[in-house]
């Protein structure tokens, strides 16, 4: 797989003081990063659509399975591991019980518990590289127990999702995701507008996909991304910025 430069250049261009496990990330960053690993979770369920991908599972927990995999090859370690950190993070934070929506686990949701994919993620990216990685881990509490199996772990998902990939970047550069503004967006969509426009960008420079789709920011109603099988759209609501924002550390 290709190994982009940095995708992400809201990140790439901040400075900071290296910590052992990460940077201190400001608020603008923390929502960042979390948004690019929530387009990619998106950009999963179109692959598993247009690519009638097989699942033996849940699409949900692939669909973190590949955003996980995406910041790990697509960015610099430094990048990489903010992005993941503060995707992690953010996650945890939407299971912290003083959260009123966070207080009942919906048990019957086609996503997993939020706590559970949190561990999930910090799993995979510590499994990629765990010799570089352990002080990731261990700062955001990954227990030994799970930690023996996260470099098996991240060996079934870069095998299970290499290949899809593989085609995609050996189809080539192309503009097959096609960035869309819906609507009139008040100024506080510019960083997630920002952010996708990028990436769209981004992958639109290094693969191709057999069929067109289209990625959308619009006022949706409601904290939420999603993909629509129907019209072959990822959908990005400028409202998850806010929220991503209250479900910071
Ligand atoms: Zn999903």
């Amino acid at each position: 797989m290709i190994r982009a430069a940095c995708l992400a250049l809201a990140l790439c261009l901040s400075s900071g003081t290296a910590r052992a496990e990460t940077r201190d990330l400001n608020l603008d960053e923390f929502v960042a990063a979390n948004l690019i690993a929530i387009f990619y979770h998106e950009f999963a369920h179109a692959l598993v659509d247009v690519l009638r991908l097989p699942i033996f599972g849940q699409e949900e927990d692939a669909a973190d399975v590949l955003s996980i995999l995406m910041v790990h090859e697509n960015f610099t370690e430094e990048s990489a591991r903010d992005i993941a950190w503060s995707a992690a993070l953010g996650m945890r934070g939407a299971s912290d019980p003083d959260r009123i929506n966070a207080r009942d686990v919906a048990w019957w949701d086609t996503h997993g518990p939020d706590l559970q994919r949190f561990y999930t993620m910090v799993c995979l990216f510590y499994g990629a590289d765990p010799g570089g990685r352990r002080s990731f881990a261990r700062g955001l509490g990954l227990p030994d127990q799970r930690a023996t199996y996260c470099v098996e772990e991240y060996q079934l998902a870069s095998e299970s999702w290499g290949p899809v990939l593989d085609d995609l970047y050996d189809a080539g550069a192309g503009e097959t995701m096609r960035f869309k503004v819906r609507g009139r967006l008040g100024l506080d969509a510019r960083l997630t507008a920002e952010i996708v426009r990028r990436e769209v960008q981004a992958l639109n420079a290094v693969l191709s996909l057999p069929e067109e789709i289209d990625v959308v920011v619009e006022n949706c109603g409601e904290p939420n991304a999603f993909y629509d099988p129907n019209y072959r759209e990822i959908i990005m609501c400028v409202e998850f910025a806010d929220y991503l924002a209250s479900v910071a550390p």
